[in-house]
């Protein structure tokens, strides 16, 4: 059976290994602390009865749950073989060593202060999930680092799972696959993810937030240049002649509209930002970003754009202006779309064992874009994170093991339907 105790003290021990990525570093994985933690996941993973657990030097570890249907079962050999993933490191913005985990037991709401930081406390402002929460285990670290709940307490449920499975025939499940990556906060996790050697048909990651989550949608990311070609001349005797590449660039960022900037938007609203600028009298030129949910909207920014050129344009007729905008990543809900049971059927698996499921859309890129555009479709789901990224990361015990039992539950369900 699935040991409670076991899965948070599992996510403990990991917590205290500082597995902090480095997007400096050149190496697989960045930093030495992942492989160390690596190392532990993948003899939690033999302990745990999987017979087949294979790292690498660059901390990526890929694992075979073989399926435990019985002989002449109607859905044997026709399941499509699930993923899961979940990832070692930990994020930049916030220390990740010397991590001391403490469980708070039958919270009961109310404010919560932090033992290693006095100014600190977590509140229904900074933490609203927490009203969701009452009566579970709360955990935090001491409040002077992250916890790691983003993603040690994904790996926990994996390494639970093969625990479960271990001595739980009646969980039916077809071929699982797990794998274990590391650098995801820096980009390189799933794009260094040997999808071959995977081998999975549709792929789950362990790495979202509230009960319930599951994460459909990411925008759509596209970026690009604006490029002012100006007049340099005398100034003393600029008059009717000199133009200042500067100057219309100024102008042209100045009339892009104050709601679309990431500080007034939220929810659905589309955002658009200028990342870098260089500029100098004769050529100014700046990196912009378009987001947007969906592909008319990145259009709609695209034409307000040129309309501010125009603008622009008017006022100095003689200078160059250019603007030049390409796709960086799309919605993966487009790919999504394509086999909707991805999505339902985690949503059913949630349902049956009492859980809401909500379809989340995430303001950013985020792993399922990359690997469904990459053609293997997945999800994210939640495993309880909160805050993350920072010294008040929490989660709640309950919510992880809501996250294992979904995953049982969502096996079962992929076997139900392909018999
Ligand atoms: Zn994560």
């Amino acid at each position: 059976m699935a040991d409670m105790k076991r899965l948070i003290d599992t996510f403990i021990k990991y917590t205290k290994i500082d597995t902090k990525s480095d997007p400096e570093s050149t190496s697989t994985p960045s930093t030495p602390g992942q492989l160390e933690l690596a190392k532990i996941v993948a003899a939690d993973l033999k302990a745990a009865g999987v017979s087949d657990v294979e790292m690498g030097e660059d901390g990526f570890i890929y694992a075979t749950i073989p399926d435990n249907l019985p002989d002449g079962h109607p859905a044997k050999g026709k399941v499509p073989t699930l993923g899961f993933l979940s990832h070692l490191d930990t994020a930049n913005e916030a220390s990740g060593a010397n991590v001391k985990a403490r469980k708070i037991e039958n919270y009961q709401g109310g404010e919560i202060a932090f033992p290693g930081n006095p100014e600190l406390k977590l509140n229904y402002d900074n933490a609203p999930n927490l009203k969701n929460c009452i009566g579970h285990t709360i955990i935090t670290s001491d409040g002077t680092t992250l916890l790691g709940g983003d993603d040690k307490a994904g790996l926990a449920v994996l390494v639970e799972l093969a625990h479960h499975y271990q001595n739980n025939e009646k969980d039916l499940h077809g071929t699982i696959r797990l794998a274990i990556i590391p650098d995801e906060e820096i980009g390189v996790g799933t794009e260094k993810l040997d999808l071959k050697k995977f081998g999975v048909d549709v792929a789950y990651t362990i790495d979202g937030g509230v009960m319930g989550e599951i994460d459909v949608e990411s925008f759509n990311g596209f970026m690009g240049k604006i490029t002012v070609e100006g007049y340099p001349a005398f100034p003393g005797y600029g008059k009717g002649i000199y133009i200042n590449a500067i100057q219309v660039l100024a102008k042209f960022i100045a009339q892009m509209e104050d709601k679309r900037w990431p500080q007034n938007a939220t929810d659905r609203d589309p955002i658009w930002w200028i990342h870098t600028m260089n500029a100098e009298v004769g050529r100014a030129e700046a990196s912009v970003y378009l987001r947007d949910f969906d592909l008319d909207g990145i259009e709609e920014q695209k034409k307000i754009l040129a309309g501010i050129k125009e603008k622009v344009q008017k006022e100095f007729p003689k200078a160059k202006i250019d603007i030049d905008i390409k796709e960086t990543y799309k919605n993966y809900k487009y790919e999504l779309e394509k086999d909707p049971r991805v999505v339902d059927y985690a949503e059913e698996a949630m349902e049956r064992i009492g859980i809401t499921p909500e379809r989340n859309f995430v303001r950013g890129g985020n792993d399922s874009c990359h690997l469904c555009f990459s053609g293997l479709l997945s999800t994210n789901l939640f495993v309880g994170m909160q805050n993350m990224h920072s010294v008040m990361e929490w989660v709640s015990a309950e919510t992880i093991e809501g996250s294992l039992n979904t995953v049982i539950s969502l096996a079962k369900v992929w076997v139900e339907k392909s018999a």
